[in-house]
């Protein structure tokens, strides 16, 4: 566990620690709920912590760490309705309404790769259901995607995807172009739903083809959304959700 190296490194044992975690979450019990990312089993984050670290202990969702990171130190700062998206790995969300963060009664308020955004699809999600989309458009999703429309599996990888496409390719330029609507249907409904000021979009995918992924498709929005708001990319690299991790344990926000 990293604290004793942090501890090694000079950091009281009683300084207060802010943890950005995947999901599921049950905030009450202070544990990550059987993700298949952590081979299905309840991780006990906070006992886990509360065994080496005497200080305060905030976890939290990293979407929802992220947004606060782009309220507090980001993009955001200015806004009083943020929604932060990730395009990774997953697809994932948090959420800022009227100041007010959005965590949920388990911790995992805003899970927005769940939306349906092809109900034609025939690519199940991690969690069972059709057509979302985290299934389609995630860094694992897109080559899922591609099996799908060509009927046959022909990439591993999102970046193989992206390389092929920047070389050219038309079965991967298609493969793009499809995941430009589906993103541009799930910023619209993220919208719809939050009606916010600002979306600001981080994650690895998004970082390594913001063009593709991102401005793309905010220029499509009107297709989908009736309410407007700015997309743009994090500035804060990768640290958002850590950055707001640490927010956390410094000033909660308003409930
Ligand atoms: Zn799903």
């Amino acid at each position: 566990m990293g604290f004793r190296f942090l501890h090694r490194s000079g950091v009281s044992k009683n300084a207060p620690v802010g943890v950005a975690t995947i999901g599921p979450l049950s905030l009450s019990e202070g544990i990550v709920v059987k993700t298949p990312n952590l081979g299905g089993i309840d991780v006990k984050l906070r006992e886990m912590v509360e065994k080496i670290h005497r200080g305060p202990f905030v976890m939290m969702n990293d979407c929802t760490a992220a947004v606060w990171g782009e309220k507090i130190y980001g993009l955001g700062r200015r806004c009083r309705n943020i929604v932060y998206i990730t395009l990774s790995t997953g697809i994932g969300g948090g959420a800022v309404v009227d100041n007010h963060l959005l965590v949920g009664k388990d911790g995992n308020a805003v899970e927005i790769g769940h939306i349906v955004v092809d109900t034609f699809s025939r690519v199940k999600c991690g969690c069972g259901g059709r057509g979302h989309w985290e299934a389609l458009c995630s860094g694992t999703g897109l080559p899922k995607l591609a099996a799908d429309i060509f009927d046959k599996k022909i990439w591993k990888t999102s970046r193989e995807i992206f390389d092929a496409a920047s070389a050219g390719n038309p079965q991967a330029l298609e493969v793009v172009k499809r995941m430009a609507f589906f993103n541009a249907a799930g910023f619209a409904s993220v919208i719809n739903c939050y009606d916010p000021e600002m979306v600001v979009v981080g994650g690895g995918l998004a970082l390594s083809h913001p063009k593709e992924t991102v401005s793309k498709p905010a220029q499509m929005l009107r297709q989908y959304g009736t309410l407007k708001a700015k997309i743009k990319i994090t500035q804060l690299g990768a640290d958002a959700p850590l950055l707001g991790a640490a927010a956390l344990t410094m000033h909660q926000p308003e409930s």
